[in-house]
């Protein structure tokens, strides 16, 4: 039996990538801002229904450089969830920021806006919400709060690609979006990322850090750092965007066999569909309660595990636990995020998983016991 990973690139042919790239050999022009950039950035532009978009060589950088670009005070404190990958809490404490973790809601896992208030301090400058798994993050009353606060407002979009909240891109709310194109991702470019931004000073301040303060042959005006994207990463982004749709459709049909299949299953909560939203199947995360399924989420990783199967305790641990942050934060604070941390497993989604591995990921975690 063939071993299943919880994702698997997409990649476009060899050929479609081979004629992709064919004129960077006629051009030798292999980075800085090429013309594969300039055309992945305005393809990507009409996908995401944005205005302004900047690319960086992956998600993690858009949101160092995104943080950046609001020359915040250092020590400020930006308000953001810890049920989420390293990347989003690593990018405040990296760009000399403190975060401070806001609890999540037990059914969409997204910040609990109702708990936002009460962290504000006067050192508070953002709020960095995380649309987790793609669900997206309740932005209006988040804009409430930030506007009467006057707070900036970032947002982690790493897993929606694509997605449309009430027909817009989800890039256009806030002050900013940060997407990541990274190989795991519902839509890749290798490794890769994006900012998408509303003033478009933030926009330049992103140039200025992706590309060292640059800003001709004998003036460097912004002390920049190096997150350009690469021609070979944007030529693969532009290769996997011409398929995104028809991508997204196989995930779909992917998706709704594991709601056909779990959804009468005692003790396992199988994943919400937002209303407003046009989502991207990005994940596929069940909660599993032990008491009323009769194992528990370690139980059912570790039974998958022995069968060939790789889902992944996503995410777990919460960042405020991680080993790098200890003694500095308190996960007692956010119980919810920890109570949903301890119980979440995301099983396998990809473009190729075919349904029969569905039914086998299935058969196997209900029957609770080794299968082959
Ligand atoms: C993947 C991811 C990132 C980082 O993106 P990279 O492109 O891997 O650097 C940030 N936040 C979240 C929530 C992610 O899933």
């Amino acid at each position: 039996m063939s071993k299943i990973y919880v994702t698997k690139s997409s990649m476009p042919s060899i050929e479609e990538y081979i004629l992709e790239i064919e004129n960077i050999w006629e051009s030798h022009w292999l980075t800085n801002m090429g013309e594969k950039h300039r055309q992945f950035q305005n393809h990507l532009k009409d996908y995401l229904r944005v205005d302004n978009i900047e690319l960086l060589i992956n998600g993690h950088m858009a949101l160092e450089m995104t943080l950046q670009a609001f020359d915040f005070p250092a020590g400020s404190e930006v308000i953001t969830t810890p049920f989420t990958f390293a990347s989003t809490t690593h990018a405040i404490v990296r760009t000399g920021l403190t975060p401070v973790f806001c609890d999540i809601n037990k059914d969409d896992y997204l910040i609990d806006c109702s708990k936002i208030e009460e962290l504000i301090t006067d050192k508070t400058v953002a709020i960095l919400p995380v649309h987790v798994y793609g669900y997206i993050c309740n932005v209006e009353e988040i804009d409430r709060i930030a506007q009467k606060h006057n707070l900036k407002v970032i947002y982690d979009a790493a897993h929606t690609f694509g997605e449309l909240y009430k027909g817009k891109g989800v890039g256009n709310f806030g002050d900013a979006s940060c997407f990541s194109f990274h190989a795991t991702k519902v839509f890749n470019s290798i490794e890769g990322g994006a900012s998408c931004y509303r003033d478009p000073i933030i926009g330049q301040r992103i140039y200025d850090l992706k590309n060292f303060g640059i800003h001709g042959l004998n003036d460097v005006g912004g002390i920049g750092a190096n997150a350009k994207m690469n021609e070979f990463c944007a030529a693969m982004g532009i290769c996997n965007l011409r398929h995104i749709d028809e991508e997204i459709e196989k995930r779909r049909k992917v998706y709704e066999r594991y709601t056909d299949l779990l959804e009468n299953d005692k003790g396992i909560r199988i994943p919400l569909i937002q209303k407003d939203v046009k989502p991207n199947y990005a994940y596929y995360p069940i909660l599993i309660n032990e008491s009323e399924f009769g194992a528990s989420r370690d139980e059912v990783y570790d039974l998958l595990v022995s069968n060939d199967i790789y889902a992944r305790k996503y995410f777990y641990p919460l960042t405020s636990d991680f080993d790098c942050y200890k003694g500095r934060f308190d996960s007692s604070l956010t119980p919810v995020a920890k109570w949903v941390s301890d119980r979440v497993l995301t099983l396998p989604i990809y473009a190729d998983l075919a349904l029969e591995d569905v039914d086998r990921i299935v058969r196997t975690i209900e029957n609770k016991s080794k299968v082959y």
